[in-house]
């Protein structure tokens, strides 16, 4: 049976990040739910997974776009209201992990993890609130959910770069809440929090915990994060895309500025 209060029909998303992982299943649970969704990635697979979501019937269609580059911003936006006809829901979830020891870390590792997951924020908030707004090209209001991690909350080893990358996404986050709420813009922003998360990205974590010295092995490195998750396991895409249908959906209408872990309790001890 379904719940009107999570149906997204007549709803128009922009997902970032969509060819694999998180965003990849975002798309595909946003579209399950009616939404019209432009998946967005730097990487051109994301033409083929797409194409895939396409033949089982979903309403998605597949851009190149590059979150660090405001040019390339202005484009998916455009593109979203010109084939869908608004835009209603920004997933900001494209990033990158760089880790390592901090006295391992170059100044540019820094830059480069800042601009893809800070920037990226920044960017995406602001095309995507310039066409929201009353008076915008799509002119609805509506949800925007940015990724960040519970590497955004606590801190943890080797993620000095990443974390602080997160903790940025994290008070963006609220900081364009509240301003955008004051200024009746009817745009809600709030942030998802992941812990482990078997993707490559998860993958590569648990790489650079045995590169880095802090783990003698992928298995061992694997076993220290279940044992930290009081739920035992770590988490799938499923788990964090239905917080994003949450947040993006009218179940969420007056949550704005907030912060949800998706993390097996790991942030709660
Ligand atoms: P992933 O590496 O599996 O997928 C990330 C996607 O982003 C890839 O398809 C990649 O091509 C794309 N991307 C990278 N740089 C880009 C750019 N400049 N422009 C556009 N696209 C770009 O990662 P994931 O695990 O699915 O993570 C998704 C989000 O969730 C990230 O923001 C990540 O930091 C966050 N997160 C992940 C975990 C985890 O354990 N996997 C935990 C906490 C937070």
């Amino acid at each position: 049976m379904s719940n009107p209060i999570y149906d997204l029909n007549q709803k128009v998303a922009l997902v970032t990040g969509a060819a694999a992982g998180i965003g990849a299943a975002t798309v595909e649970v946003l579209a399950q739910a009616g939404a019209k969704v432009l998946a967005t990635d730097i990487s051109e697979q994301g033409e083929a997974v797409v194409a895939q979501w396409q033949q089982s019937g979903l309403d998605v269609a597949f851009m190149q776009h590059d979150v660090t580059d405001a040019q390339a911003w202005q484009r998916a936006v455009d593109s979203a209201i010109s084939q869908f006809g608004g835009l209603d829901i920004v997933v900001n979830n494209a990033g990158i992990f760089v880790g390592g020891k901090l006295l391992d870390n170059s100044l540019e590792q820094v830059r480069r993890v800042l601009q893809v997951n800070v920037e990226s924020i920044f960017l995406g908030m602001k095309y995507a609130a310039e066409v929201m707004q009353p008076g915008g090209a799509a002119g609805n209001g509506g949800s925007i959910i940015n990724l960040s991690s519970v590497a955004g909350i606590i801190g943890l080893p080797g993620h000095t770069a990443y974390g602080s990358s997160k903790g940025a996404a994290r008070l963006y986050s609220k900081h364009a809440a509240v301003e955008f709420a004051r200024l009746g813009y009817g745009i809600r922003v709030n942030s998802v929090h992941p812990g482990l998360i078997a993707t490559s990205m998860g993958d590569q974590v648990f790489e650079d915990f045995v590169s880095s010295g802090l783990a003698g092995s992928i298995e061992e490195a694997k076993a220290a994060v279940q044992q930290m998750t009081p739920l035992g396991r770590l988490g799938s895409v499923a788990d964090v895309a239905q917080m994003i249908l949450f947040l993006a959906s009218d179940a969420a209408s007056y949550i704005t500025g907030a912060e949800f872990v998706v993390d097996g309790g790991l942030t709660a001890q």
